[in-house]
């Protein structure tokens, strides 16, 4: 692309004297704005950029237009559930009668508002197999952290404080051994067997009176099913553990299986993963957290009651005794709370039970139309998402972050690279369930081609993208040395 506003930067577009906008003379000139300290008045006027207001629409479009989103194109980042979020929840989030709430008004003026949080609270534990869950976590992570809480709270009230030991899978995500630190746990590694899952013969001998508990993800992050859950759960629990679900990967699982009924006692959901609300870039999230009937008490504060009476019902907010104290203010986020009640009420009851398995088939019907140009290490049905160890034809050098770049210049974005670490050139897909066949197609050919050219042009595969707006970028300095100035910029140059 060539024009004069595309790729500049909005500095280099500025003319000495052009101006935007006028504002009316500054009127409180009069009172020589005495109310202002001297520290905090400017006497020089701003370095800005001097441009019309259609260049600040150009430039701001064009920039728009380089980024790539879920409503521009498929993306199949496993692990995150890329799912489209439909616009009615926008419409939803962003309805007046929400917005212009505020948290520390009447509870009497805001009963729609906690009608809301009371409803998903309630929909969740019932898609979960869980007593009772809390919105008030800001993301999964942040929900780790909670539910670990719950567990030690737990722990505590008992008088039982030598549990200090918390295990973890080595296929874990990141977060969980992450939070347990956070929480204080030390964390205690179990192997993966060669299908993937957890070894429970490594498991056992870790099992004692020091053990907290364990956080699991079922599928696992490698979409595979543990499928020695119960056993799992029964030995964590006869030696007084409690049992730890993250539900990031909970989108197969809806409408199939419950964690509850598996056995777990905690556990979180990423709202903006399975119950589909725009995230990356590291927000907005939402982490509810769930659990067992017993561990209510131990909820962090406040919560949303419902109240039975006789003409109706009524909400409160309310704060218990026993819980764990507060983790953020208020009730968490709202905006993305109404997104994931909206998306369940316009699924239904019916629909949701498609979720899972529309996924799972998503999954495996890119898994086995690419398995003989990929490396599949764990063959069998996946769940969500799969993992590829890097091309078959590893002879060529072209590695999964070259396919993943040329991947870019057929407009598709990079499935997970190098996650989860058990295999060197992991390469992790996950559809989703929202994806047509027609789509599938296309990135199975694109895929099939990057394959091919890998083979009879491995150089252009290895100097990949071509077609971007910008070219491979140093992600190291990018991230040593981010350069988030356009002073910056001119003095680095
Ligand atoms: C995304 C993810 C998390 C962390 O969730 P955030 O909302 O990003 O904090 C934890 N575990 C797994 C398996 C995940 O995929």
């Amino acid at each position: 692309m060539n024009n004069t506003y595309y790729g500049k930067l909005i500095f280099e577009l500025s003319k000495e004297g052009r101006c935007g906008y006028s504002l009316p003379k500054n009127e409180l000139d009069n009172y020589k704005m005495s109310a202002l300290p001297a520290n905090l008045m400017r006497y020089e006027a701003p370095c800005l950029p001097e441009v019309d207001e259609l260049t600040v629409v150009r430039h701001y479009t064009n920039m728009s237009n380089n980024n790539f989103g879920v409503d521009t194109g498929f993306y199949p980042l496993g692990s995150c559930t890329m799912k489209y979020n439909p616009k009615i929840n926008e419409d939803m989030a962003a309805h007046r009668d929400f917005t212009c709430l505020h948290p520390l008004q009447d509870v009497d003026t805001v009963q729609g508002a906690l009608e809301v949080y009371y409803n998903l609270q309630t929909s969740l534990a019932e898609l979960s197999g869980l007593k009772e869950f809390t919105l008030n976590p800001f993301a999964g992570a942040h929900g780790e952290l909670t539910g670990l809480m719950v567990m030690r709270s737990y722990h505590a009230s008992r008088g039982d404080d030598k549990r200090t030991k918390v295990i973890v899978p080595d296929s874990a995500h990141g977060t969980n051994p992450a939070s347990a630190a956070v929480c204080g746990l030390d964390v205690v590694v179990v192997k993966s067997r060669p299908d993937g899952t957890v070894d429970v013969d490594d498991l056992r001998p870790l099992l004692d009176d020091t053990i907290a508990g364990m956080m699991m993800t079922n599928p696992n992050t490698l979409g595979i099913f543990e499928h020695n859950i119960a056993e799992i759960a029964k030995l964590v629990h006869d030696c007084g553990g409690l049992m730890y679900y993250d539900g990031a990967n909970l989108n197969p699982m809806l409408g199939v299986c419950r964690p509850g009924d598996l056995g777990f006692d905690i556990m979180h959901i990423n709202l903006h993963k399975t119950f589909s609300t725009p995230h990356g870039g590291g927000g907005p999230g939402s982490g509810p957290v769930g659990v067992r009937e017993g561990l209510e008490q131990f909820l962090p504060n406040p919560r949303v009651v419902r109240h039975e009476e006789e003409d109706g019902h009524h909400y409160t907010i309310e704060n218990n005794d026993n819980s764990l104290g507060f983790i953020s203010g208020f009730l968490g986020n709202f905006a993305v709370v109404m997104r994931a009640y909206t998306y369940i009420l316009t699924l239904g009851h019916e629909n949701v039970k498609n979720v899972g398995p529309l996924a799972t088939l998503n999954a495996n019907y890119v898994k086995e139309s690419l398995k003989d140009c990929f490396e599949l290490p764990l063959t069998g049905v996946c769940k969500h998402e799969f993992v590829f160890d890097g091309l078959k034809d590893k002879s060529t050098g072209v590695t999964t972050l070259d396919v993943a770049k040329r991947l870019l210049d057929y407009g598709f974005h990079a499935p997970t690279i190098y996650f989860p670490l058990l295999f060197h050139e992991a390469l992790m897909i996950e559809p989703t369930e929202n994806e047509s066949k027609e789509t599938l197609d296309s990135f199975i050919e694109v895929m099939r081609k990057i394959a091919k050219e890998a083979k009879e042009q491995p150089e252009m595969v290895k100097t990949a993208p071509h077609c971007t707006p910008v070219r491979r970028l140093d992600d190291t300095q990018a991230a040593l040395k981010p350069i988030v100035t356009y002073r910056e910029l001119v003095n680095q140059e």
